[in-house]
């Protein structure tokens, strides 16, 4: 074996929402457990951005509470002061379920659960191989990690991606279930203002039809010192434009947005979710991919299982966590 190979009990492919809140489930075992993600930084989909002074939550810009065990989850981050609840109505509108945000970014999130695991960031997974029992996965830094245990938690077109990489057959029945998984995608754009938007509190817009899907206040979120927003183009929208020129499409959106705005953009950066929020999921809260095959153990796990959302992610994580626990007793 070279000696740039890495062993690990259980390797987690992806740092945000589902595969830190598996590991943290998993590091209260007695295993080895490594986690690597091709990110600067970690939470996926739960991304922060700063433009000078500005501050930007481009991609999930809230969780909502379903399940009673994230309503408990999210309770211990409100404790822990990584969490608040940003708000339960629009203006006008009766109460509905709350939602809550990061503090002071939705990354505050993910930073939290990292505390104390094992992270391997800017760190890609290129492919996956079988070594005798085991996982043998090769990274983009030319080193390797065998596993006895391999949890792959990035949007499934992309592990679908990895697995063909090597070959990997899975049973006729799974394929077929992660083929059938579907993404929108949302073209974000980060645009700093040169006065406070006129968008009423708390600072959030939603639309139903055109080009644009969601405007956050950025400054009245308490995410950002200075005023700025977040636009989201619809998927409608952002699947039509995803391979157009960035600026251009992105000047479009602001466009839009002008009316609701009240101040003009003096900068803007933009960036672009293929893989924004799945539109087909799977109804298992995640997939153990190695079942019946000669596989060492795989698990799949994200939001594409257990529900579209933040909520989903954490607890299709939890549950990849427990099977794993299962099979390592
Ligand atoms: C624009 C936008 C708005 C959203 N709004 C909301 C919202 O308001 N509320 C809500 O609840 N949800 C929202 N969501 C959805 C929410 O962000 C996701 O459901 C959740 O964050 C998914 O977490 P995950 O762990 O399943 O996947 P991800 O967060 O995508 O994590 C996967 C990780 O795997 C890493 N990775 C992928 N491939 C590799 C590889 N080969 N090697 C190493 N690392 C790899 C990626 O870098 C990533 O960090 C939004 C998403 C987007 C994009």
């Amino acid at each position: 074996m070279p000696t740039n190979t890495q062993h690990t009990d259980i390797l987690i492919i992806g740092a945000g929402l589902a595969g830190l809140s598996a590991a943290s489930k998993l590091s209260k075992l007695d295993v080895e457990v490594t986690i690597v993600d091709k990110g600067r930084g970690v939470g996926g989909r739960l991304a922060g951005r700063r433009i000078g002074d500005a501050s930007f939550d481009h991609g999930a810009q809230f969780m909502t509470t379903r399940d009673p065990r994230f309503v408990a989850q999210v309770q211990q981050w409100l404790s822990a002061g990584v969490a608040e609840e940003w708000y339960s109505s629009f203006p006008g509108q009766p109460n509905s379920h709350a939602r809550y945000r990061g503090v002071p970014t939705m990354t505050a999130i993910a930073k939290h659960l990292a505390e104390g695991l094992n992270i391997q960031k800017e760190t890609k997974a290129l492919s996956v191989a079988i070594d005798r029992d085991n996982w043998l996965v090769e990274l983009d830094n030319g080193r390797r990690i065998n596993a006895k245990a391999l949890l792959i938690t990035s949007p499934v077109p992309q592990t679908l991606d990895l697995l063909a990489s090597s070959d990997l057959k899975l049973t006729a029945s799974n394929q077929a279930r992660l083929e059938r998984i579907n993404y929108e995608s949302c073209i974000a754009v980060m645009a700093i203002l040169d006065q406070p938007s006129f968008i009423d509190p708390p600072g959030a817009l939603a639309f139903d039809k055109g080009p644009i899907a969601w405007i956050s206040d950025n400054l009245q979120k308490g995410v950002s010192v200075i005023p700025s927003v977040t636009i989201h183009g619809s998927g409608d929208f952002s699947h039509k434009h995803f391979g157009d020129k960035r600026d251009k499409i992105a000047q479009q959106l602001i466009n839009a947005a002008k009316p609701y705005l009240g101040a003009n953009v003096v900068d803007f950066e933009v960036h672009g979710w293929r893989y924004s929020k799945p539109v087909v999921v799977d109804p298992s809260p995640c997939m153990v991919a190695s079942e019946a095959t000669e596989l060492p153990t795989l698990v799949l796990a994200g939001d594409a299982f257990a529900g579209p959302r933040v909520e989903g992610a954490v607890i299709s994580g939890w549950a990849a966590a427990d099977f794993l626990t299962s099979s390592f007793r």
